[in-house]
């Protein structure tokens, strides 16, 4: 079997084609980036609505399958920006219509999980999801993926993103931040923001704003990052003790830094846990991981007619019922 993936939830638009063993075909992703400030919702929709054909073209060739070839159509439908997911789930639905294939709308978060395990061959993995939008530690329990951390206001990736356009650099600023704190010789204090599992990085993020112009930019860069990556570290050594879990896996783009991959693999160390961490390519906003989590989800025996297929701006990753969770454990 063969299954085209779409992701669209925010800045990205991706397109992926995996086969039923969760090799991945072709995997191209095309990323808005605005030209002033940060994600206007209607102009990043509009950008992937310009770009959908020529990402699903390029990802065809790169696969060497033809369009016939497709038997499943996966599609991000949730959580994001509503523009960008009905963008996206409009062209799926075209798409799985126009080849009379079955259509799936995928969660997002869980999408990134479950690419992250068939990539690393992690079987029972606490996840530690961070990127632009969303900050949650995510692990299977009692039946469901569950939440067992995440934070109350902005993702940490918009954080990083917002303390970088203050200090003028481009969108997206984390890459650049990490350079920038990789000259960093001095910690800055900042407010350290832990409430119970969850954490919060708007606070920190305005006293970083506030020492602009007082403390070296480098400094602060390195200070944001210990701060707010070691908020995370602690809550997903937490997690991992209350759900007697001993793999950690890395998922999202700010997951691509190394000083955060740095700070889990040390305290899985401490713990005896494994660590786990896809490749950059799979661990941004991409298709591939849509299409291998409609793989899963069509094995598992899923199916939505069209009209389920309705985007969901707000869908929480214990609103899925895995009931691919078997097909899952075979497996691994
Ligand atoms: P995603 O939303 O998962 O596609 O990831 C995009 C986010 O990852 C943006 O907020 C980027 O700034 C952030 N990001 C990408 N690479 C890095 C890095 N090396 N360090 C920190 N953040 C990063
Ligand atoms: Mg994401």
């Amino acid at each position: 079997m063969i299954c085209l993936g779409i992701e669209g939830t925010a800045h990205t638009v991706g397109v992926g084609i995996v086969d039923e063993q969760g090799k991945i075909l072709s995997n191209i992703i095309k990323m808005y980036r605005p030209a002033t400030g940060g994600i206007h919702p209607r102009e990043a929709a509009n950008h992937h609505a310009a770009n959908i054909a020529p990402v699903i073209k390029k990802a065809l060739i790169q696969s060497g399958k033809k369009i016939k070839d497709i038997d499943l159509v996966g599609f991000s439908i949730g959580p994001g920006l509503g523009p960008c997911l009905r963008t996206v789930a409009t062209a799926a639905r075209a798409l799985a219509l126009s080849l009379n294939v079955p259509l799936l709308g995928v969660n997002h978060c869980i999408a990134h999980l479950e690419i992250g395990k068939v990539i690393t061959k992690a079987s029972d993995v606490v996840l530690v999801y961070v990127s632009g939008g969303n900050t949650q530690i995510i692990a299977f329990s009692n039946g469901k993926y569950r939440v067992f951390g995440e934070t109350l206001d902005i993702g940490i990736g918009n954080c990083l993103d917002k303390f970088g356009r203050i200090l003028g650099l481009s969108f997206p600023s984390g890459p650049l931040i990490e350079k920038m704190a990789q000259k960093g010789e001095e910690y800055i204090h900042l407010p350290y923001s832990v409430k119970g599992m969850d954490v919060a990085f708007s606070g920190i993020l305005t006293a970083t704003k506030n020492l602009i112009g007082k403390q070296k930019p480098e400094d602060l860069c390195y200070s944001l990052q210990e701060t707010c990556f070691a908020m995370l570290t602690e809550v997903t050594e937490r997690a991992m003790a209350h759900t007697e879990k001993k793999e950690v896996l890395l998922g999202g783009g700010v997951a691509c830094n190394k000083r955060l991959q740095e700070m889990i693999t040390l305290m899985a160390r401490a713990r005896g846990a494994h660590f786990f961490c896809p490749p950059p390519s799979l661990l941004v906003d991409n298709g591939a991981m849509i299409a291998w989590t409609a793989v899963l989800m069509q094995r598992g025996g899923c199916h939505m007619d069209i009209q389920d297929t309705g985007v969901r701006q707000n869908f929480r990753v214990d609103d899925v019922e895995v009931i691919w969770k078997d097909v899952i454990t075979t497996r691994s």
